[in-house]
């Protein structure tokens, strides 16, 4: 029998890596474009180009990531536009494969987002995916984006997990960076976090194209471990 207490726990980034980031950048780079473009009266070109300009001066902020924050920024209800196509929200393939098997195999997962809690909410709502997390946690809760160290030392301080034994699964290169320099050893980043852009070619880390190829990763660590 497999000694459960000795697998490791599997912490996943949601947006991206349990989810398809194309829903995403269909709300903010092409549905907030137009209700910015409609409520201030001005071109859809002039709106890209505000929002540009905004999205370079908060990207990997805890703003950046905050519905309330873009609601008060650019006078349109960010939350509102979110839930109005929740329709769209969709999981990456093999994800619920990836989860059923980590649930019966006795992994603890975890999900770490940057998502806010709202976002969280409706999200985990719609894809029904809540039941297979042992624990759930917006860095809005914590204080400080995934990018920032201090988000994996209060983590660690709020839910100790083991971390040179757990993974972390994440679509963001900064975010991956950050858990790296916090200590976790198994680091791993997603090949299309967006369905409908292109599969990426570089990454300091090892990348997934299907999430349930994280499972052979998963059974080779254990073979390696029976057998040494
Ligand atoms: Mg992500």
């Amino acid at each position: 029998m497999p000694n459960y207490s000795e697998k490791p726990t599997i912490i996943f980034d949601m947006d991206g890596t349990l989810l398809d980031l194309a829903y995403d950048d269909f709300i903010w780079n092409h549905q907030l474009p137009l209700r910015h473009a409609a409520t201030h009266d001005c071109s859809l070109e002039q709106s890209k180009q505000t929002l540009l300009q905004f999205y370079q001066q908060y990207n990997h902020t805890l703003n950046w990531y905050s519905s309330q924050f873009w609601t008060n920024k650019v006078g349109v209800d960010t939350l509102a536009l979110q839930k109005e196509f929740k329709h769209k929200v969709a999981l990456r393939t093999g994800c619920l494969e990836l989860l059923q098997y980590l649930k019966q195999h006795g992994y603890a997962c975890w999900i770490a987002t940057n998502a806010d809690r709202e976002g969280l909410k409706f999200k985990l709502e719609h894809t029904q995916i809540a039941a297979y997390f042992d624990v759930i946690v917006s860095s809005e809760s914590i204080g400080y984006p995934k990018e920032d160290l201090r988000f994996w030392q209060k983590l660690q301080a709020l839910h100790p997990f083991p971390i040179k034994s757990s993974y972390f699964i994440d679509d963001t290169e900064k975010v991956l960076a950050a858990a790296e320099k916090f200590g976790i050893q198994h680091l791993i980043s997603i090949a299309q976090p967006s369905s409908l852009a292109a599969v990426r070619t570089e990454s300091a880390y090892p990348m997934l194209t299907d999430l349930s190829d994280l499972m052979v990763m998963l059974k080779h660590a254990e073979d390696l471990k029976i057998y040494a």
